[in-house]
């Protein structure tokens, strides 16, 4: 069957108690058993480690990534550090984007780095820059496409060949494009990552993560840190994300369009320096962003003529756009990642990768096109 019809009805039924058509929020720690001998005969023992609402999601965006299995978290950051813990050990090597959330960086570089996993982070939108960093322990390759925030494309396929062939785990956050247009595993990557924040919940209601395995083995021991490590996603957040995964390859579609319209706009704007929108054919991977997905998203970013004073500016002042962390809203929100999502980014490392400090990046929500377009167009006339 199509994506839609599976957003509105993979994974859930209706409750056989009462008939209720939504999935139940599940609000209880423990599940009673029928007997010693029939322990777990119903799924669920402890909350900590399986809930059912959660499980109804779960259940969801195993189907929309077509993978075979998913756990999900309290939020985007417990579902990376699930990952990271769950295949690295002590003397293990990782190899990671350079450009990656600013969180996944800080967890690398802050807390994996004290358990004496090595980490290098490499260009993984260039798969040779990928092959020369692999060493001889290398058990894990992660990364972001496109990244947060310089949109860099990483070839999902080349790099889950390079992984392969070390015998490496290959995880793809695949939080901005979700699996309406982008499905890593399909393309051979092994786990497919999402801060269900983003997208996946789509209204600003909740935090959560999600990661789907291809394995069995690799479900397992996600399955087995997530009720070791305590990071399992609570009942009602699972109940508002299933709901916002009914209409998401709609949010995606529209979301989309009105970026495409904005790009457009941006790019012939004289005040303009430059714009980066994997669906606009002057962006560097065009044809990358054509092979490897069925849409471009609604994540961008650009720089205004003048520098970090014009941009701000134009932050400062711009109309209907919020200025707000975070991204994947029905709400249009405008972002400095230098000084918000980056800020834990050295100065050196952020210029190294991209990160300008004029960078002003886009989450384009689902209000009207000319309604946004309008807003900007204020803002840069005053910037
Ligand atoms: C937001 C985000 C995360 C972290 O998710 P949280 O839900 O905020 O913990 C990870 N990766 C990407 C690409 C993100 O945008």
């Amino acid at each position: 069957m199509g994506f839609n019809t599976r957003q509105v009805h993979a994974g859930v039924t209706p409750d056989p108690v009462t008939g209720a058509i939504l999935t139940p929020i599940y609000q209880s720690t423990t599940y009673v058993q029928p007997s010693v001998d029939e322990y777990m005969r119903k799924g669920f023992s402890y909350s900590r480690a399986g809930n059912p609402t959660v499980a109804a999601l779960e259940r969801k965006i195993t189907d929309l990534e077509g993978g075979l299995d998913t756990t999900c978290y309290s939020t985007g950051m417990a579902a990376v550090q699930a990952v990271l813990m769950s295949f690295l050990n002590a003397g293990d090597h990782l190899v990671i984007s350079d450009v990656a959330y600013g969180g996944t960086y800080r967890f690398c570089t802050q807390v994996l780095s004290r358990f004496g996993v090595d980490i290098s982070f490499a260009d993984t939108s260039n798969p040779d820059a990928v092959k020369a960093a692999m060493r001889e322990n290398t058990r894990m390759l992660f990364s972001e496409t496109p990244a947060n925030p310089t949109m860099k494309l990483s070839d999902i396929a080349a790099l889950s060949d390079i992984a392969r062939a070390a015998n490496a785990v290959h995880c793809v956050d695949n939080t901005f494009l979700t699996p309406y247009y982008q499905r890593p595993l399909e393309l051979g990557a092994d786990l497919s990552l999402h801060s269900t924040t983003k997208y996946m919940d789509g209204h600003n209601a909740t935090v959560g993560g999600s990661v789907t395995a291809a394995t069995e083995e690799h479900a397992e021991a996600l399955r087995f840190m997530l009720k070791t490590a305590g990071i399992i996603m609570s009942p009602q957040v699972a109940w508002i994300t299933l709901q916002g995964c009914k209409t998401l390859s709609i949010r995606m579609e529209r979301q989309s369009a009105n970026a495409q319209a904005i790009a457009e706009y941006l790019e012939a704007h004289p005040k303009v320096a430059q714009v980066a929108y994997p669906g606009l054919p002057s962006f560097s991977q065009y044809e990358l962003a054509c092979r490897q997905a069925t849409g471009f998203g609604a994540m961008m970013w650009f720089e205004v003529k003048g520098g970090v004073a014009a941009g701000k500016r134009l932050m400062d002042n711009v109309e209907l756009w919020t200025l707000a962390e975070n991204l994947g809203s029905v709400e249009s929100l405008i972002t400095h990642p230098v000084t918000m999502t980056h800020a834990d980014v050295e100065p050196e490392e952020r210029a190294r990768v991209g990160i300008i400090d004029g960078l002003v990046r886009l989450s384009v929500g689902l209000e009207d096109a000319e309604d946004l377009i309008a807003a900007l167009d204020t803002a840069l006339a005053a910037a």
